[in-house]
């Protein structure tokens, strides 16, 4: 039998690791319940796709070591539609510490698009690998023992049986009633996300004691697609952060470019409310929602915008993490990725660069040491690693609002936050503050970058610029605020920020 490995699920993490893998197996097999689109469209197995998915420069760039070298994936992405945009000068920012200045430096890209784009992007690029096919089946265990895994059983979808396609592969053993199928495979790779029943699956091979935590704010989601009014289009991403340190639970909303659409460019608009301040589905309130955030740009913006789509809520966005790499023994053959392993607050926008960063140092490990002893294991612990910065990042401010379930904050997590908080103060009048928070929120750099001299001096000094008044907007961009909240307005209506002393042209 050719040299194989199974990939459970096909989201970012599953495609991505199947990138991974191809130039080490004959074959891939990717596995997801869903048909997978033919374009950029969204689908059922990947709900969190109708909200505004960042991503970050970190991990475009692992997205970029994984596709074959005939892609570059920037170009890619670019011509399928996605914006890229850099945080130092097209974003505006309010955080808890007041706003971020935009700087002339340009620096720290990130890509905005629908989700559906982007995986349908980056799925095309890494299907131009040699040996990596999709099949549409429910994996619903792992074959195998507590030593090695040897692949996956596998149940039909849809009620139809499996495609021939399925059935026509090498080493596959389908039940009498042809309901349920084994597949064979050298390496296993679950990547089935947040839902994953990992825990469950290393159980019935004889694994137990993993150690699990979940910390959940309560965080609710809500989205709605917008057309960007006439002459917004260069609009920059605008962000309006929650304050965690208020006691109050934590509100958020962005406006992010996406790609057009056959009727011009659109503006994805997500709010983000923990337990006691949830966004609404509610249409009418979904506005309201938007001028009640700590600043209300994000209402000035879309109040009298074309809504394109209904509000989409999702409810699914705790912080949990299974330490796998922890675990007291490990099946060769086996390595778990993406949401599957860890998932954090949306907010931060970094679990698909996590996925991508982690898919990477699966390929590193794979080429290195593929047929050595404990390769899984080792394998393992290197995908883990990528999760840490994140994770405490998400998790250090997470607790600190109210109403949170999993445990409140440890003495680790207020110095943490504490310093964060010094930081992001620093970093709203300092660009080397602001240069050294971004490489860490981008995934660029670990956290080990916040401690460096020059960085810990910055946070302790304070900002050396005095805080902006108002967002710092271009004479243009005031230009089209003034516009946008001249027209008549469905709801009462807050004036535009003053121009501040501050205001950079
Ligand atoms: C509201 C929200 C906003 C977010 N915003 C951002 C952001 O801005 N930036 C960012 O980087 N991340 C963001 N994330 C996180 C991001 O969505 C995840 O980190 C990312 O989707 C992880 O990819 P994955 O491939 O592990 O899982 P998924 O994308 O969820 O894919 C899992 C796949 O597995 C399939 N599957 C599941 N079970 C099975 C099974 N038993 N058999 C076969 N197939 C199966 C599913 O159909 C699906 O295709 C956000 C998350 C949420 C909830």
């Amino acid at each position: 039998m050719p040299r194989r490995a199974v990939v459970i699920g096909a989201g970012t993490a599953g495609v991505l690791a199947a990138a991974a893998l191809a130039p080490v197996v004959d074959e891939v097999i990717v596995l997801d319940r869903d048909d997978l689109p033919g374009g950029p469209d969204h689908r059922r197995g990947v709900p969190q796709g109708r909200h505004a998915h960042l991503l970050m420069a970190g991990g475009l760039e692992a997205i970029d070591a994984l596709v074959p070298a005939s892609v570059d994936i920037r170009d890619h992405l670019r011509d399928a539609g996605a914006k890229e945009i850099s945080l130092a000068k097209g974003m505006l920012a309010l955080t808890p510490e007041g706003w971020f200045r935009r700087w002339s430096r340009d620096g720290h890209h990130m890509v905005t698009c629908t989700r559906a784009l982007l995986d349908w992007a980056v799925r095309t690029a890494v299907m131009r690998y040699r040996g990596i096919s999709v099949h549409r089946a429910h994996a619903r265990a792992l074959l195998g023992s507590a030593a090695r895994v040897t692949g996956v059983r596998v149940g039909a979808v849809g009620g139809a049986g499996f495609a021939p396609r399925f059935t026509a592969l090498e080493g596959l053993r389908v039940s009498a009633d042809g309901a349920e199928a084994d597949l064979a495979a050298d390496f296993v790779v679950d990547a089935s996300g947040r839902g994953s029943r990992i825990v469950t699956w290393l159980e019935e091979v004889g694994i137990t004691g993993v150690q699990e935590r979940t910390l959940d704010t309560g965080l609710v989601n809500s989205t709605r697609i917008f057309r960007t009014p006439p002459g917004a289009e260069g609009w920059p991403l605008t962000l309006v952060q929650p304050d965690p340190f208020t006691g109050e639970p934590g509100r958020s909303g962005m406006v992010v470019p996406i790609e057009d659409d056959a009727g011009g460019a659109r503006w994805m608009v997500s709010f983000g409310g923990s337990r006691g301040g949830e966004p609404p589905k509610d249409e009418e309130k979904f506005l309201q929602y938007a001028f009640d955030l700590p600043h209300p740009i994000v209402g000035q913006l879309v109040a009298g915008a074309e809504p394109l789509t209904p509000v989409f809520t999702s409810h699914s966005s705790s912080n949990a993490r299974r330490y796998l790499e922890k675990a007291p023994a490990w099946p060769d053959g086996l390595v778990v990725l993406g949401d599957a392993l860890a998932t954090f607050n949306p907010l931060y926008g970094q679990g698909m660069s996590v996925a991508a960063l982690s898919a990477l140092a699966l390929a590193r490990t794979v080429r290195d040491r593929w047929g050595t002893p404990g390769l899984a294991r080792r394998a393992q612990r290197e995908v883990a690693k990528p999760i840490e910065a994140a994770w405490t990042l998400a998790v250090s401010s997470d607790v600190l609002y109210p109403g949170i379930v999993g445990g409140g904050p440890t003495l680790a997590d207020r110095i943490s936050a504490r310093y964060t908080r010094r930081l992001v103060r620093a970093a709203t009048g300092s660009y080397p503050a602001a240069s050294a928070l971004w490489d860490v929120t981008s995934v660029k750099a670990g956290p080990l970058r916040l401690l460096r001299p020059a960085v810990v001096t910055a946070a302790l000094a304070g900002p050396p610029l005095p805080r902006l008044s108002g967002p710092p907007l271009t004479r243009a961009e005031h230009e089209i605020l003034r516009r946008l909240t001249d027209r008549p307005q469905p709801a009462p209506y807050p004036p535009p920020p003053p121009r501040g002393p501050d205001h950079q042209p």
